[in-house]
């Protein structure tokens, strides 16, 4: 095989507890799964099927540090989410065989462009620009599900610059993990490598250059970032 141009090289997580890394296919984020965050993005939080959208693997960063402020935003959002990482391929997989499909589950921080995201949802337009933006995706070392098990219950929190922002429990998901991977698999093909960020609790809001966000799911992980000025 001769590419024309240098493929690109695989993302990968690293794994808890040892040199081995989790291979990313794709990153499938839910939106709007807290009662209380969908209220504070000004809609009805009753039970509608969840709904998704994706970020490429590659904004993904696994090493906790320095992450850039974006280009094109002037209210740019930190998301705190509990994530699951899928370990084999499934289709159609009914909700009391889903946890069979996790690999292990982590935290990450779905950074938003929040009025470029705003301002396409309210023209009808997809959400990419203000979603899948590169390093839009921090994300810690996964802990496997035969370490940790299965979290159903756990605080979820974000503090920035130590204050309290979100601080909520994975309990009040509006869409738990087996109902997530069931829906999702209806729609696509889920494969070993697939990402799944579970949507974010109230409380987000907007973070500039030198601001420092720590948060995490008890029982699962921590991540800290730090926001640095924009990459030339
Ligand atoms: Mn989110």
């Amino acid at each position: 095989m001769n590419y024309v141009v240098a493929p690109p090289p695989v993302v990968s997580i690293p794994v808890a507890g040892g040199a081995d890394r989790f291979p990313v296919r794709r990153v499938i984020c839910v939106g709007r799964n807290y009662e209380a965050h969908a209220r504070e993005m000004g809609r009805d939080p009753s039970r509608e099927p969840p709904f998704f959208f994706t970020k490429p693997a590659d904004a993904i960063v696994t090493e906790t540090g320095n992450v850039p402020y974006p280009p094109e935003t002037k209210n740019f959002h930190y998301e705190m989410e509990l994530v699951v990482v899928i370990g084999k391929d499934g289709f159609e997989i009914p909700e009391d065989k889903a946890l069979d499909h996790v690999f292990g589950y982590t935290v990450g921080i779905d950074l938003t462009r929040r009025d470029l995201q705003l301002a396409a949802r309210d023209l009808g337009r997809p959400w990419d620009w203000g979603k899948a933006f590169d390093k839009s995706a921090p994300i810690s070392p996964i802990q496997p599900a035969s370490k940790i098990g299965h979290p159903s219950k756990g605080r979820i929190w974000l503090s920035v610059n130590g204050a309290i922002k979100q601080d909520a429990d994975i309990a009040d998901l509006i869409w738990n993990v087996p109902e997530v991977i069931a829906f999702a698999s209806r729609s696509i093909r889920l494969k070993a490598g697939d990402v799944i960020m579970t949507g974010t609790p109230a409380g987000v809001g907007p973070v500039v250059v030198g601001d420092k966000i720590e948060g995490g799911v008890d029982g699962v992980a921590n991540i800290s970032i730090t926001i640095a000025p924009p990459q030339k």
